[in-house]
């Protein structure tokens, strides 16, 4: 390709890639808007530390050390070595080559210092990968065998696995053959008007250890290796960008608004309609209920579907990992119920991508007549598996709450539907009727100490 060809190539290719992604999360955007209104403006403060320090410096994934140092040097190799795209589209877009060293006079020793730096993140990021790989499929880890990932998001995380290795590869093997290029016209070899371009740069370390490889490819195999890997380092990363958003890698962007927005009240503090409030306190205390405001009576109570829970839980579930963390922590799952909240998670998005298919196809008033409490999705036996013991919530690593959603849904099928089992309901009774769980009345509840004292006697 000659280089204004390949210019305009890149630019293509460049704002096809990225005007895709931003059509992407339009939409996604508009989907976590179907969710109620909920406040949660103010704390800036207390929220910035907590995003942070949860999804900056991924505090809680510091509970197992080794699969944490692991995971951020992912993270951190991918972001800093993505420092490089900021050249890579500058060359695209000029026509130039290593446009920092060549056209804007960064110093030799500097220029290959950051290229190291970015060859030795590389080498982790593989190492990383390579081990996530090993650690998912060999060493038996109950959280990944688990029936919740099966086909897709099985496929989806050892995918991503090995597009970071091929991105990181394709790096090392562009600087491999680049070097290789600019030791032959360092001797003098190839062509004349090729030598101004692939100028000396100084040593990388890692990737010359490559070149013993390259070392039977001719001038023009060498350019062709060298703009290959070039082309296939920035074409699979405008891939990968626009993979995330289906994928459970979408937490790499998603984690920062989602800990930004967690939750900041005790963990065991649940949330109260405050319909329900006012008539307990009518029952309590009739005459302090009184001089209250009237609550305005709910639309409807709890969640049936996606659309009935608050823009909150919507982000949560764009956000999801699918790690399993939740669900290795569920006293439900682990004692073999059928909950657990990693599909909690997975069945919420994928109902509302659903309702967000529909509304593209099929308009924004269109009902399929589905809900997300199905057998489709979520079903009730799951729901009232649940012991609200916030386990989940606990172990999170970017602080998804589905107790949140659990809640919801399960009120929706109490107060709405009358869904309970038959203990539930006498259950419900008693604390309606003897503000306790129990049968007695509130006169008899100490009756247990004069039974005590009488045997004492
Ligand atoms: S709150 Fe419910 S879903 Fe979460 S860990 Fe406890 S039992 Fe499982
Ligand atoms: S909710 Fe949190 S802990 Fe559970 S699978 Fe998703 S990211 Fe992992």
């Amino acid at each position: 390709m000659t280089g204004i060809i390949q210019q305009i190539v890149f630019v293509i290719v460049l704002i096809g890639g990225i005007t895709i992604f931003s059509l992407k999360m339009k939409k996604i955007i508009r989907n976590i808007k179907l969710g109620k209104d909920l406040d949660l403006s103010g704390n800036t403060g207390q929220r910035i530390k907590k995003m942070l320090l949860i999804a900056f410096g991924q505090k809680k994934m510091f509970k197992n050390l080794i699969p944490a140092f692991f995971h951020l040097l992912i993270y951190i190799g991918f972001i800093i070595i993505n420092i490089e795209i900021l050249e890579i589209i500058l060359d695209g877009i000029l026509g130039k080559h290593r446009i920092f060293f060549s056209d804007l006079g960064m110093n030799a020793t500097l220029y290959s210092f950051i290229i190291n730096t970015f060859e030795f993140l590389a080498l982790g990021v593989i190492i990383a990968c390579v081990a996530f790989l090993i650690r998912r499929h060999f060493l038996g880890i109950k959280r990944f065998q688990h029936s919740d990932l099966k086909r897709w998001p099985k496929l989806d995380a050892d995918i991503i696995l090995y597009v970071e290795i091929v991105l990181m590869g394709c790096f090392l093997f562009w600087n491999a053959s680049d070097q290789s290029l600019q030791k032959i016209y360092a001797s003098g070899g190839g062509t004349p008007e090729n030598a101004a371009i692939y100028v000396e740069t100084g040593t990388f370390y890692l990737s010359s250890l490559l070149m013993p490889l390259l070392s039977g490819m001719g001038e023009g195999s060498l350019i062709l290796l060298e703009r290959t890997m070039w082309w296939g380092h920035i074409v699979g990363i405008l891939i990968f960008l626009n993979y995330i958003p289906y994928s459970k890698h979408f937490h790499i962007m998603m984690a920062f608004p989602n800990t930004y927005f967690s939750r900041l009240q005790p963990q065991g503090e649940i949330y109260n309609m405050p319909e329900i409030t006012r008539e307990i306190e009518m029952m309590m205390n009739p005459d302090a209920a009184q001089s209250g405001e009237e609550a305005p009576p709910p639309s409807k109570f709890g969640a049936k579907d996606v659309t009935d829970l608050n823009w909150k839980n919507l982000l949560d579930a764009y956000s999801c990992t699918e790690c399993g963390r939740c669900t290795a922590a569920c006293p439900a799952n682990q004692t073999g119920k059928l909950l657990s909240p990693r599909k909690i998670m997975m069945d919420t998005r994928d109902r509302l991508e659903e309702i967000g298919n529909n509304i593209d196809k099929k308009g924004a008033d269109f009902e399929d007549g589905k809900s997300l409490v199905s057998d489709e999705y979520i079903t009730e036996e799951e729901l009232r598996a649940c012991t609200t013991c916030n386990a989940c919530v606990e172990e999170c690593p970017i602080n998804i709450n589905p107790l949140d959603i659990i809640y919801e849904l399960r009120r929706n099928l109490i107060m709405e539907e009358s869904k309970a089992p038959g203990e539930w309901n006498s259950m419900f009774t008693n604390i309606e009727n003897n503000a306790a769980p129990w049968q007695f009345s509130q006169q008899d509840r100490l009756k247990w100490k004069d039974d005590l004292n009488d045997e004492n006697k």
